[in-house]
């Protein structure tokens, strides 16, 4: 791919997206969103229709999520379980959206998980693997797994190391309510637009390797990878998911050291 290198981050913009507060800031920021998308796939020489952008509602109120929904959102995406849950059980008139949980797992919250997400993006263990697929053989259900990934090197990320994936891909045929559709990542969080550009390519290249020897029935098309303040770079290096929440619902209050803790892995109060 012979992506444009001169695309910058916009990580200096976080804490400054107003927040939406009307239907219509959601179809604003919505439509700003999608021609930031557009116009990133033109320089790429992509197709908009091959990149799909999942609203992110973490931290944000139920009223918000509604009003998300009235200006179209169908699926969105949480952090954290308990507070996707809370929102799936109070939202259930809303029968046509769907939640893709894109937080770090434990184990124990699985059941939640198999109850009522229809994507989950941040597979990294054989034991969530395992505990998910139980789970989900008890509700009868199938769930659509992304294979998260740490291409930052950074001790905090969550996700596989690169050289784990290939071995953890092997072991996925074994839990068959499991679709696998591809692997998912957060670049380094940085203003160096080249570094995070990179985290990027190490996705999309091992993705490539490991589609080559990707046992029958795990699909690797899916890349979801950029948020608000670097979805563009990431379109240009391939994504088709883009998750993408202050640009469309506005700043968040908590910092994100409260969802990618930066020493022990493990669910904070
Ligand atoms: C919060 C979050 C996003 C979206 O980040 P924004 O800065 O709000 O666009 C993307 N991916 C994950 C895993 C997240 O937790």
């Amino acid at each position: 791919m012979s992506a444009p290198s001169g695309t910058q981050t916009h990580h200096d913009q976080h804490g400054r997206y107003p927040e939406a507060v009307t239907v219509d800031d959601f179809r604003r920021n919505l439509s700003a969103v999608q021609a930031r998308i557009d116009a990133a796939c033109h320089r790429a020489g992509r197709d908009p229709a091959a990149v799909r952008l999942l609203p992110v509602s973490k931290t944000k109120p139920e009223a918000s999520l509604r009003m998300a929904h009235a200006a179209g959102c169908r699926m969105l995406g949480e952090n954290k379980v308990q507070e996707a849950y809370r929102k799936w059980e109070a939202m259930q008139d809303l029968n046509d959206l769907h939640w893709s949980v894109i937080g770090h797992l434990q184990t124990n919250k699985a059941k939640l998980v198999a109850r009522f997400a229809s994507e989950f993006q941040s597979l990294d263990s054989l034991r969530v693997a395992e505990a998910l697929d139980r789970r989900l053989q008890v509700e009868g259900r199938s769930l659509d797994v992304f294979v998260q990934v740490n291409t930052s090197g950074e001790a905090s990320k969550y996700g596989l190391a690169p050289e784990d994936t290939p071995a953890f891909i092997q072991a996925l045929p074994a839990f068959s309510a499991l679709r696998v559709r591809g692997l998912m990542t957060l670049a380094l969080f940085s203003s160096e637009a080249e570094r995070v550009r990179q985290c990027f390519v190490l996705l999309r290249t091992l993705r490539d390797r490991l589609r080559q020897s990707a046992p029958v029935g795990i699909e690797l098309d899916k890349l979801s990878m950029g948020m608000s303040g670097d979805f563009e770079i990431a379109i240009e290096e391939g994504a088709t998911v883009v998750r993408v929440g202050q640009a469309i619902f506005g700043a968040r209050a908590l910092p994100d050291s409260h969802y990618w803790p930066s020493e022990t892995p493990g669910e904070r109060p």
